[in-house]
């Protein structure tokens, strides 16, 4: 499942100043929001545009593939006969991911990847015109 993108129930300004538990060290996860690619940021930021890319019959489960328009991940969900996902992987690319052993990203790392998508898009705008 798509996990990397799952929401925190954390309010906005609370709890800044509480250590978090399995979150990635900051300087390492804000490092790697500096230098990723502006696609993975705004896959991050706004989710996936899945596309169509293959779908196969075997032994009656339906085996789906989509990818990312933008960052060409691939979304594969076996389905049974009845279209229950019976299993959900994702293939990312190569530096998709933070490096290993950096963790999640917390809430105000998200924060952070935002503003960069927020700033690509101003940046766009003002050059394009
Ligand atoms: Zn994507």
């Amino acid at each position: 499942m798509g996990t990397r993108l799952r929401q925190t129930t954390r309010s906005p300004g609370k709890g800044k100043d509480k250590p978090k538990v399995a979150a990635a060290p900051v300087d390492l996860v804000r490092q790697h929001i500096a230098n990723m690619a502006l696609q993975y940021v705004q896959c991050r930021d706004w989710g996936h545009s899945w596309r169509p890319y293959s779908v196969t019959q075997e032994r009656g489960d339906w085996h789906q593939e989509l990818r990312c328009a933008r960052c060409h991940t691939i979304r594969r969900w076996i389905l049974d006969r009845y279209g229950h996902p019976t299993s959900k992987t994702y293939d990312y690319p190569d530096d998709y991911l933070a490096a290993p052993g950096t963790g999640r990203m917390s809430a105000d790392d998200r924060d952070v990847l935002r503003l960069r998508s927020l700033q690509a898009l101003l940046t766009a705008d003002t050059t394009e015109d």
